[in-house]
């Protein structure tokens, strides 16, 4: 009987995730840990030889979430996907 236990605490917690989807639907962009900038690339670094903080606040927005330094949440991207799919099929 353990197999209904655990698609029983399976289904508790993509029921958590979904309800957590739609109540946030975005996290902060990983690449930019949701500052919305990203450092400048190495090479130009080396070119300036410095790590200074002055060189480095030429920061550029982050390209992953275009400076926003918010990411849709994957779950909240298959919502979006399903009610796109809905819509389609009219009513
Ligand atoms: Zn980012």
């Amino acid at each position: 009987m353990s197999a209904v236990w655990f698609a029983g605490f399976a289904l508790i917690v993509a029921v958590g995730y979904a309800g957590a989807c739609y109540v946030k639907p975005f996290t902060a962009c990983h690449r930019c840990k949701g500052t919305g900038t990203a450092p400048p690339p190495a090479w130009r670094r080396v070119l300036r030889r410095t790590t200074s903080p002055r060189a480095l606040r030429g920061r550029h927005d982050c390209r992953r979430c275009t400076g926003t330094g918010l990411r849709l949440r994957i779950g909240r991207r298959v919502v979006n996907h399903f009610r796109r799919l809905r819509r389609h099929a009219g009513r």
